[in-house]
């Protein structure tokens, strides 16, 4: 399984940058993780041509994850990407367009999209959130938070993964109206050990900071916009 980072940043890009978006790749099976700002520019260049995806997944419906769903929506109208695709959301009742096939997410929610499933768990945010875990037949798997808090129970349903893709939002542990919807970098740090995840990727990187703490955990890495990853 492949992960590349298309955006990583939030909750507005950096300059030049842009919002959370992920391709993850198994084989055949291609799955867009959130649809951030950049992100069709950055998957158009990844895939020329005519596109095809197996399943979008919005993580929620902030703009920074889900603003270009309707540019996805006009390459389709324009035949330029195959249609339907299945679109994952935990809320799916703006999603009208015979393009997309919605389908609602929730607490312990799978399926299985190609050679991959899908499990999702709902997380701490502003409005309702679901995670993801994808595994694959080798039983390789990634687990991506979308923006969430630490809660009880992210040490579970995180637990094992051989990559942890997680919102690492925050720096100043103090702030403590937007600990209640993000994790700071030193909270992601203590997620990747409590849940011995093989190694973790800090994302959702503040668009508006410049400074980034040092990474005391050697398995920790922040994001990189075009990085890619072998899980
Ligand atoms: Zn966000
Ligand atoms: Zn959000």
């Amino acid at each position: 399984m492949k992960l590349t980072l298309l955006g990583v940043y939030g909750p507005f890009p950096a300059a030049g940058k842009g919002c959370s978006s992920y391709l993850v790749e198994d084989g055949d099976t291609r799955i867009l993780l959130d649809c951030g700002s950049g992100s069709l520019s950055r998957l158009r260049a990844l895939i020329p041509g005519r596109m095809r995806l197996d399943a979008i997944v919005l993580s929620h419906l902030h703009a920074d994850h889900c603003g270009e769903i309707d540019l996805f929506r006009y390459l389709m109208e324009f035949g330029l990407c195959d249609a339907p695709v299945t679109l994952f959301s935990p809320e799916i009742e703006r999603f009208t367009s015979p393009v997309f096939r919605p389908v609602r997410t929730y607490d312990g929610f799978e399926a299985k999209i190609g050679t991959v499933t899908l499990r999702f768990s709902e997380v701490r945010h502003a409005v309702k959130t679901t995670g993801v875990r994808i595994t694959d037949e080798n039983g390789r798997s990634l687990f991506y938070t979308g923006d969430s808090a630490w809660f009880d129970g992210i040490e579970d349903i995180t637990k094992d993964a051989d990559l942890l893709l997680a919102d690492a939002c925050l720096v100043d542990e103090s702030n403590e109206k937007a600990l209640k919807n993000h994790m700071t970098v030193f909270e992601v740090m203590r997620l990747r050990a409590a849940a011995h995840c093989g190694r973790a990727v800090l994302t959702h990187r503040f668009g508006g900071e410049t400074y980034l703490p040092a990474l005391s955990d050697p398995f920790c890495e922040y994001a990189e916009e075009g990085a890619v990853y072998e899980i």
